[in-house]
């Protein structure tokens, strides 16, 4: 198939890493017999230093004229001024709503060789499993905002559409999995989470009556999350629980470097990019962790390109390599000897050419 693929290096290790996402589509299209058409455009500081412009006309373009994004990460010291007008992370939030990607998926899986790179215990993490599906365009981070000298406020609202919209989103996830979504919330205090609830349950029951659904609340999340993460599969939750669990969640696995994600909305042009940021106390050496961003472009074969056979020989190469002691600094153990980015890229791509 013929393929348009947008990539937006960012910041910091942003182009390191997605340069070597870019090889590993390469090596799949050359493998498997597909033409990718890859149209590289700025965005975050990057962006803002050439045009003034966080996210410029030009990328947005670009992005709503190809099929799929692969993005690096946005950010740096450089840019991190509170005061500033303008900052690297307004291109990211304003593509997400360019784009109407109201849905993250962040799949958190551990692998039998990497237990040791968690700081949780062994026993505790082996074989989970976990798709966390968080709301990405409403909630708290989106509401109105108001601040006097005295007084600040933040107005959490959601609508039905998007509960519903999400929902949807999860409940065909869960379908391929393990058919059970733990739906997380505060209802017991909060009113969207009340709507939240009722919503969730009607879609399900409607579209997807074999998923099992299980209600829990944020609070008891967070710590099942660490006590028992196996024991989830779809984790489905609103902007704010989903961005903390998220991150409590890829402690699981232990380094940033290593997790995906994926964007999706209403069209097929999703937004692929891995979860950590532009890490400016490794930027221009070479060595940072490209395996998330090369898991972030399997996702974006499997979800934008319907390429699943393709994604799943990307993921398999990626877990092959780690298993036969691929280790990049981060995830290097004391004594053990770390490879560099391209080196890291060229172990996973030997393994799909192979
Ligand atoms: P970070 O994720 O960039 O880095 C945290 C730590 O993890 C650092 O020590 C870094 O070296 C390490 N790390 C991250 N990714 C790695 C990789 N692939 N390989 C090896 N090590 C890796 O978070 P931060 O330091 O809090 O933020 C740095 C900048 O990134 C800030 O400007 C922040 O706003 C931005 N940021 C951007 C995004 C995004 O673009 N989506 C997300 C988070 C943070």
């Amino acid at each position: 198939m013929k393929a348009k693929i947008t990539v937006l290096g960012g910041d910091g290790i942003g182009p390191e890493v997605t340069g070597e996402a870019v090889r590993v589509l390469e090596a799949v299209a050359a493998r498997y017999a597909h033409e990718f058409e890859f149209v590289e455009a700025l965005i975050g500081g990057a962006a803002i230093d050439s045009s003034g412009s966080p996210l410029p006309p030009r990328t947005i373009d670009a992005c709503r004229s190809s099929d799929a994004v692969l993005l690096g990460a946005v950010g740096g010291p450089k840019w991190s001024d509170p005061s500033a007008r303008v900052r690297p992370e307004q291109g990211l939030l304003e593509l997400r709503r360019v784009l109407g990607l109201f849905a993250n998926l962040r799949p958190v899986r551990t692998q039998a060789e990497m237990l040791e790179a968690s700081p949780l215990k062994p026993e505790v993490i082996a074989g989970a499993d976990i798709m966390v599906v968080r709301e990405l365009t409403g909630g708290i981070y989106f509401g109105r905002k108001t601040r006097t000298a005295h007084e600040a406020e933040d107005v959490c609202s959601y609508t039905t559409t998007e509960i519903e919209r999400v929902t949807r989103v999860a409940g065909r996830l869960a379908m391929g999995r393990r058919k059970h979504i733990v739906s997380v919330d505060k209802a017991n205090v909060l009113e969207t989470s009340r709507l939240w609830r009722t919503v969730v349950e009607r879609v399900l029951a409607e579209e997807y009556p074999e998923v099992q659904l299980e209600h829990m609340l944020v609070d008891a999340a967070a710590m099942h999350l660490l006590r028992r993460p196996t024991s989830f599969d779809v984790l489905l939750t609103e902007n704010m629980f989903g961005d903390i669990l998220t991150d409590e969640a890829s402690m699981l696995v232990g380094s940033l470097g290593l997790l995906p994600s994926a964007s999706l909305g209403d069209t097929s042009v999703g937004l692929y990019e891995p979860i950590h940021g532009s890490a400016p106390d490794i930027a221009g050496r070479g060595i940072a962790n490209p395996c998330g961003t090369i898991l972030s472009a399997a996702m974006l074969l499997r979800h934008s390109l319907s390429l699943e056979t393709e994604a799943t020989a990307v993921e398999n190469a990626v877990s092959a390599a780690l298993a036969a002691g691929l280790r990049t600094a981060d995830i290097a153990g004391p004594g053990t000897a770390a490879v560099g980015s391209r080196a890291a890229g060229d172990a996973v791509i030997s393994r799909i050419l192979s």
